[in-house]
């Protein structure tokens, strides 16, 4: 049977484009159909992971330079830099990058179609667009790819005015010298501190009982020491009860108790971020009679070849949860397109890295200290303090902390844990080192570039061998492995 397209992928986002790309080296006839009128790339160009990325990089920039040079008035930077300033940086490299795909989306063939698509049959897309006009293609494959949006918050509206989320954030006019941010995740701590080197004030209001949990628990601690050194208020374990606006004082009141404290609280705040969960984006994609399952929250449920429960529909990205981040939503799209054209392919090998792009950044591959103790495994760690490294000095950064986790017996790396500058790609260095099964040797029998921040592997790796001597096992014996 003919039809119109080999492959149909509802959704821009990064796990649509990176099947797109593929797809078309494979010579296949593709459309992306894409909800969004005015842009490709989804949330990652628009909403989420390249505009935070470019307002941290103009906030890190005016950290250092106000950090580095300091003001002679003692002025916060928020009465010297404007938000408009930060926004212009983050509307060029947005600008570039949305042409970047457009072009890249021409030069490769893949059709584009705006509207919102919704898969009648496995093999037929209905496409309505914004003057509730449907057009239908037929196609020997489907890749949903419709990511993620935000959950919105029970007790309180977002109004995108005073309470805002991550979309509206990135719309303000002005630094906020008050922020109250509601919800404890990555986001939320990315967001604290690019406003907290802005000089504004920030409360954070975390329903559960730890930080980031999932954190090596020294990386967390050494976290949690930074943000207090930055006047970063976290109250845990917090219930939200209200959120109103104070006229006589022109300001918004958040209401709320904390396990600790059992009575109520009030904190005037100029701006309230709420930064909730995120749901599926699967409402009225599948007419009646599609059998794709989706799970008990609305995800779609997929298998390790990223092929849904109808043998020619594949899901990829945030839409089929965790880990929902654009790193491996590229990596999933481009694996659903080998697999949809039987093109052999090799699964990503190891553990996959995380980042946060908090001021500093915290980055980690692999078993915490922790997880490797509760799996038995006889481990010693090496750890490198910033302020231990020239280039760090050089800079004035000297936050933060890289700690290896190797076996003890044959000192193969097994986790990488980084809070500091530059942390997100410095992990890389360790991840290659662990798909390849090596040992911390590396790090000691190689030259590295000085002064860099990677020769905290280095110092990490001798901190770790000459626990290991203490331990009993000689010097000699520890190289020579
Ligand atoms: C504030 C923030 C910061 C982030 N920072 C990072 C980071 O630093 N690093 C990182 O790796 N990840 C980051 N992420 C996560 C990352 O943005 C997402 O994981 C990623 O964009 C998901 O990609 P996707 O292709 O699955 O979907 P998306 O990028 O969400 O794209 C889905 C697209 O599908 C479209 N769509 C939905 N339904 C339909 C329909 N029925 N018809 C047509 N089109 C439809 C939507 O309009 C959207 O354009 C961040 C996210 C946020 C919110």
């Amino acid at each position: 049977m003919n039809y119109d397209y080999d492959v149909i992928i509802i959704g821009s986002g990064p796990a649509g484009f990176s099947c797109a790309m593929q797809s078309t080296k494979f010579d296949k006839k593709v459309l992306i159909v894409e909800a969004d009128e005015n842009h490709l790339g989804g949330t990652w160009l628009n909403k989420g992971t390249v505009p935070s990325k470019a307002l941290r990089e103009a906030a890190d920039l005016i950290l250092d330079f106000h950090s580095q040079f300091g003001d002679e008035k003692g002025r916060k930077p928020f009465e010297k830099f404007r938000m408009e300033d930060l926004l212009s940086y983050k509307k060029s490299a947005l600008e570039s990058k949305n042409k970047k795909v457009k072009s890249d989306l021409i030069k490769n063939e893949v059709e584009t179609a705006r509207g919102w698509a919704k898969i009648k049959d496995p093999n037929t897309v209905e496409i309505q667009d914004n003057l509730n006009q449907t057009k239908t293609y037929t196609t020997a494959n489907i890749l949903i790819a419709t990511g993620s949006s935000p959950l919105l918050p029970e007790k309180f509206d977002v109004d995108d005015n005073h309470i805002l989320d991550y979309n509206s954030i990135l719309n303000i006019t002005h630094i906020p010298r008050r922020l109250v941010i509601v919800g404890s995740g990555v986001i939320s701590f990315e967001y604290a501190t690019i406003f907290a080197s802005l000089g504004t004030r920030i409360t954070i209001l975390n329903d559960s009982d730890e930080f980031l949990p999932f954190l090596d628990s020294e990386i967390r601690q050494s976290i949690l020491k930074t943000l207090k050194k930055r006047g970063i208020v976290l109250h845990k374990l917090s219930e939200m009860m209200d959120v109103k606006p104070n006229p006589l004082r022109t300001c918004m009141e958040v209401i709320f108790k904390t396990e600790s404290e059992n009575r109520k609280q009030v904190i005037e705040t100029d701006h309230i971020l709420y930064v909730g969960g995120k749901k599926p984006n699967t409402d009225n994609l599948l007419a009646p009679g599609v059998d794709v399952e989706l799970d008990q929250y609305g995800y779609v449920v997929a298998d390790k070849t990223y092929r849904t429960t109808v043998d020619n529909i594949y899901a990829a990205g945030d839409v089929t949860g965790e880990p929902t981040s654009a790193s491996s939503s590229f990596v999933q799209g481009r694996l659903a397109a080998c697999n949809m054209f039987d093109i052999p392919t090799e699964s990503p090998s190891g553990d996959i890295p995380y980042g946060i792009y908090s001021i500093p950044e915290v980055s980690g591959i692999g078993l915490t200290e922790e997880q490797a103790k509760e799996q038995g495994i006889d481990v010693t760690v090496g750890r490198a303090y910033y302020e231990n490294l020239t280039y760090a000095d050089i800079n004035h950064r000297t936050d933060g902390m890289l700690k290896l986790v190797f076996r003890t017996d044959n000192l193969k790396l097994l986790g990488v844990h980084i809070f500091g500058d530059y942390a997100t790609d410095l992990v890389h260095l360790g991840q290659s080192i662990m798909v390849q099964g090596g040992t911390i040797k590396y790090f000691i029998e190689n030259v590295l570039n000085y002064p860099t921040y990677s020769e905290a592997y280095r110092i990490a790796a001798f901190n770790g061998v000459n626990r290991v001597y203490k331990a009993g096992v000689k010097y000699k014996n520890i190289l020579e492995k």
